[in-house]
């Protein structure tokens, strides 16, 4: 809207016109078919905000049916008419908006959502979608599946950027995070795992339901249900934290080593970044050949084998960069990555490994050519990019010149302060520029652009 207009309008108005303008009033209208990211412009819907997903699922793991009924509860942003949720696939066969039947059509990823009556802003609303069918995974940009992605025993469920939307309806976008409880059934014998605090296990008549809650904001890429055949391993760490592992028998024996070091890689961690910010904690080692990575699925990462401690140490770091503190736009994936790849170089440092120094060095003499340096890590131009090597790489070379810059103490006050001013919420790259200068007292705008947004290999440090 022209803001002129707007604004002689106002003037010759009267008080309640006035509130009309501002919004409350304003006439129900369809919310938009994504959250406005510029690399996945259908990813997420505008026009409301979910709190909490109640997710029910049953899996057959011969046929590969999924039957889901997924019950999400939303607030109206705006007077919305019409809404959009994200899923991709699978045959919808009920919807319902509060009690009533609501009208919904399909339109590629779009499941295009019209109530009986339009809702009010800030109104909380009851969506329930029932469905069902073979889930399939996305082929993301740089050609990686994503999302249910079936196993020789199950499936092995990450959902980094797109796949959530292949196995539950969402708003699939990483600025709305909710809530999640999680009821799954399937065959007895198989073992189904998701996110936070495990609830209990009941079997009946040959199938074996397990409940999940993940109670601190999610991401819905960072939901996950696999299912397979586990080892399952529950303890609780010194600090409180729930541990749940799930491990492929066939993996068991190399994962063992490393999934015992789980407890002291958090306390480390938590020593560095402040504390651990879930109740629960674990790792889903599987045996996915078809999948090349691990994701760190929030509370839980899931590994498609069993992972060094390099891996563990980087999914692990990711809990409070990435998941506790999510990214508001894909194309700041440095925010992740960057700072996982960086939790490993420090680890190897403070473990008998070479230096952060040593392995900055290592890269940067890599020549001009190299892959390294052929887009900078705040800007991937793409998302064929946002798993690109300058995205890890140069991203850990950036806080790496941050720390030369400001020293070892304000570094790590930084980074504590990072996961802890924006925990169980969002930050984006300006804001952590704005938060180093605070801390430090320096301006370091010439840093952060020469080595998160520069093009081409930053000049000797
Ligand atoms: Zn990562």
């Amino acid at each position: 809207m022209p803001q002129a207009v707007r604004r002689t309008f106002v003037l010759g108005t009267s008080p309640v016109a006035l509130v009309a303008l501002l919004g409350a009033a304003a006439p129900p209208s369809a919310g938009s078919s994504g959250a406005g990211d510029p690399y996945f412009p259908l990813a997420g819907n505008g026009g409301y905000h979910v709190g909490h997903y109640d997710l029910t699922l049953r899996y057959d793991t011969d046929s590969r049916r999924l039957d889901g009924k997924a019950v999400l509860h939303a607030r109206a942003t705006q007077n919305l008419s019409r809404f959009d949720l994200d899923l991709n696939g699978l045959k919808v066969t009920g919807l319902t908006v509060g009690r009533d039947k609501a009208d919904f059509r399909r339109d590629g990823q779009e499941l295009v959502v019209t109530p009986r009556k339009a809702l009010k802003k800030g109104q909380w609303f009851r969506v329930t979608v029932t469905y069902h069918g073979k889930p399939a995974p996305v082929t993301d940009p740089d050609g990686s599946l994503d999302g249910w992605i079936p196993t020789d025993d199950g499936a092995f469920v990450a959902g980094e950027p797109q796949g959530a939307m292949t196995w539950f309806p969402a708003n699939n976008h990483p600025k709305d995070k909710a809530s999640y409880d999680f009821e799954i059934t399937v065959p007895k014998g198989r073992t189904a795992v998701a996110n936070g605090v495990f609830r209990g296990q009941t079997t009946s008549h040959g199938r074996t339901t397990y409940r999940w809650r993940q109670s601190e904001p999610m991401a819905a890429y960072l939901a996950t249900a696999t299912v397979g055949k586990f080892k399952v391993e529950r303890y609780t760490t010194r600090d409180g934290i729930q541990v749940y592992n799930a491990v492929d028998p066939r993996e068991a024996d190399a994962a063992a080593p490393v999934l015992k070091k789980l407890p002291s890689v958090l306390a480390w961690e938590s020593k560095l970044f402040g504390p651990y910010p879930f109740k629960a904690a674990g790792a889903i080692v599987d045996r996915a050949p078809n999948v090349g990575y691990a994701l760190e699925t929030q509370t839980r990462p899931v590994y498609d084998q069993a992972p060094d401690l390099s891996t563990l140490v980087h999914e692990s770091a990711h809990q409070w960069f990435g998941d506790s503190v999510s990214l508001t736009s894909w194309k700041d994936i440095w925010l992740n990555e960057g700072f996982a790849t960086y939790a490993e170089w420090l680890y190897a440092e403070q473990h008998g490994g070479d230096s952060a120094q040593t392995t900055f060095d290592e890269l940067y003499a890599e020549p001009a050519s190299d892959g390294l340096w052929e887009f900078p890590p705040g800007d991937p131009g793409s998302g064929a990019n946002i798993f690109g090597t300058p995205v890890y790489a140069r991203g850990a070379m950036a806080l790496h010149q941050l720390r030369k810059a400001v020293g070892d103490r304000v570094f790590f006050r930084i980074l504590r302060a990072w996961a802890g001013e924006h925990r169980d919420g969002h930050g984006t790259t300006a804001q952590l520029v704005r938060l180093a200068e605070r801390e430090s007292g320096k301006d370091l705008d010439a840093l952060f652009r020469t080595w998160v947004y520069q093009q081409g290999k930053p000049t000797a440090p």
